[in-house]
């Protein structure tokens, strides 16, 4: 890594920030290298696990230009690069903010127990994995029910692990699971993957291999053990036949729901919990912008994130220049 050019400087005591950044993603993190070449003072909220989804994540094939790249080299990679100019980041989660100050003053924000000040914003919390909320799913987590194979395989070594989804996530978590596990199950709720063919092409392979094996149209019921996971009762949709399935580990990979829960009420959400944007990255309040899986549930790809952080970074220098300038 180059040295640093430190193009932006931190706000005085008690003055607020030009730009918080909240969340430590692609989006995040590109908007700060945006903001901070154009000099604006730019804190990154990164959370206390920041990096976001790419953390949890092996080999990344589709970010350019660097095929094969693994998920947490890449975000050190950028994170670097987005405190080249001087961001500051601080590894602490979003406890509270104040979007209507009663002065009509910047936002307020409390972190860690630190309050910050920001003239604006951009929300690039991301999303969570989505649960299948069926019985025994949060008893038995991390007592062999996980999200993340990259994390969790090694616990299942030679052991029976089943994968549920269709998605490039699921087609990621079985390929992972193959090293580690003796068998490797995919259980989906149809009958074709929703996955890239790419992805799709690789969990075929393994399967003629005999390494992965397929439960079509079929969905979970139960994770059923008491201290730790034993077996999954399972459904056939087309048939209504139920069976079960011994298993060790079990991995739900059925997608996301976005990071908005600090933001009900005050931010515009849809129904599914996205925040609203219009022109792209502009939120319902002035000065607030979002980026990435936060407000995109169509793309939600590591490259497009990271372009909206860019056009989040660069609304959010305009917004500034112009709250400056009806200032002066
Ligand atoms: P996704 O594409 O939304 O797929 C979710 C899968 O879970 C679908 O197959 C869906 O079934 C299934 N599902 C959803 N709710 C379910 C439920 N309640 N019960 C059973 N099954 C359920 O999510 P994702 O796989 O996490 O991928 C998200 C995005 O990240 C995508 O754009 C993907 O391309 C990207 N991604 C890329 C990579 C990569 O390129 N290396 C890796 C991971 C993710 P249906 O198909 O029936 O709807």
């Amino acid at each position: 890594m180059e040295e640093s050019i430190k193009l932006a400087s931190k706000p005085k005591k008690g003055e607020a920030w030009d730009v918080v950044i909240i969340g430590s993603g692609p989006a995040g993190l590109t908007a700060a290298i945006y903001t901070t070449r154009g000099a604006a003072s730019t804190l990154i909220l990164g959370g206390e696990r920041w990096g976001g989804q790419l953390m949890l994540t092996t080999e990344v094939d589709n970010y350019p230009p660097l095929p094969g790249i693994q998920g947490p080299e890449l975000m050190q990679k950028m994170r670097e690069h987005a405190t080249r100019f001087g961001a500051e980041f601080v590894e602490k989660n979003l406890d509270a903010v104040n979007f209507d100050p009663p002065t009509g003053g910047p936002f307020e924000l409390s972190a860690g127990g630190i309050k910050y000040l920001a003239k604006s914003l951009i929300i690039a919390t991301g999303a969570d994995t989505k649960w299948l909320g069926v019985p025994g799913e949060d008893k038995l987590r991390g007592r062999g029910v996980s999200s993340c194979a990259p994390c969790d395989a090694p616990f299942f070594k030679g052991g029976n692990v089943a994968v549920i989804g269709g998605g490039d996530s699921a087609m990621e978590e079985a390929l992972v699971l193959t090293k580690y596990a003796g068998d490797v199950t995919v259980i989906h709720r149809r009958d074709e993957f929703r996955a890239s063919a790419a992805m799709q092409q690789k969990v075929f392979e393994q399967e003629r291999k005999g390494k992965i094996k397929i439960v079509w149209d079929t969905v979970v019921k139960e994770f059923v053990g008491s201290e730790k996971l034993q077996k999954l009762k399972l459904k056939n949709v087309k048939t209504n036949k139920e069976s079960e399935l011994v298993v060790d580990g079990a991995f739900v990979a059925i997608g996301h729901i976005p990071s908005t829960k600090i933001f009900q009420g005050n931010l515009k959400l849809d129904q599914k919990g996205y925040i609203v944007v219009h022109d792209h990255i502009k939120t319902s309040i002035p000065g607030v912008f979002a980026a990435g899986d936060v407000h995109d549930y169509h793309y939600r790809q590591a490259i497009t994130a990271a372009g909206f952080g860019c056009m989040a970074g660069m609304e959010a220098l305009k917004y500034i220049e112009e709250i400056q300038s009806t200032k002066s």
